[in-house]
């Protein structure tokens, strides 16, 4: 069984004063001893990043970052990379998410680049993956998840540093959300691919977290589904009560 991970990406939101959720949060976590049973994750906008791995430091809320550059280092104006996202506190990277795919025309290809920068300093790759509403309508859902998959996994990973989230694209932001069997077969499917591609003792360690409107109300239906280890989740990591009905549902499975 593998210990979930619930990862809350706060995407372009919050200002320094945010910090008040993230005390909220570590103060249930401590109550609770929330992170025996759940890794708990945050990934803010990279202004807060130092802000919030300070205030999270030792307390088993891990801080992550959104996006990184495929460089250590160099003339990219605007750009971050890896080594200075952990250098400001990060632990691990979500890379690929599909606002990323779709706002900054990015490929797996480039997907896959960003990952082995993020593994390369030791950090955690949260891979993104996800078919639009267009795809999933004519049945190329597998085939859309598994050609993302294979070419934006980078060829060598470890399962401890590796995530793959899966996100369809209509269901971020949107309140829908596909049926428990549906998830399932992707689940199903990005398993076997990751047995292809890394073999099956390190593909049965990898997490894959579901992401696409998981609120409070439906995360422990999500959480019971089979090849479910977690969820990313945007819009409700926002607010600590949300983020904290998401946590405990998966407390109780
Ligand atoms: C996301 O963008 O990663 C996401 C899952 O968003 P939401 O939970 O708001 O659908």
């Amino acid at each position: 069984m593998l210990k979930p991970l619930v990862a809350g990406n706060w995407k372009m939101n919050g200002l320094r004063s945010s910090i008040t959720e993230v005390q909220t949060l570590l103060e249930a976590i401590r109550r609770d001893n929330l992170s025996e049973l759940t890794d708990i994750m945050l990934c803010p906008p990279v202004t807060l990043l130092r802000d919030f791995s300070e205030c999270a430091a030792d307390t088993g809320l891990f801080i992550g970052a959104q996006d990184c550059h495929k460089d250590d280092f160099g003339a990219h104006t605007g750009d971050i990379s890896a080594a200075m996202l952990q250098d400001a506190g990060a632990q691990a990277v979500i890379v690929g998410h599909s606002e990323r795919r779709t706002d900054h025309g990015e490929t797996s290809t480039m997907v896959r680049e960003k990952s082995i920068a993020v593994l390369g300093t030791g950090m955690t790759a949260i891979i993104c993956i996800g078919e639009s509403e267009a795809e999933r309508k004519v049945g190329m859902t597998l085939d859309v998840i598994s050609e993302q998959l294979e070419n934006s996994l980078p060829a060598d990973v470890e399962s401890k540093s590796t995530v793959i989230a899966y996100e369809p694209i209509w269901a971020i932001g949107t309140g829908l959300t596909p049926t428990a069997s549906d998830i399932e077969e992707v689940h199903t499917s990005i398993r076997e691919t990751l047995e292809k591609l890394t073999g099956s003792s390190k593909a049965s360690d990898i997490r894959l977290l579901y992401g696409g409107s998981v609120k409070p109300d439906n995360a422990a239906e999500l959480m019971s589904i089979t090849n479910v280890n977690g969820a990313l989740v945007g819009g409700a990591s926002l607010k600590a009560k949300d983020f904290l009905g998401i946590v405990s549902a998966y407390q109780t499975t």
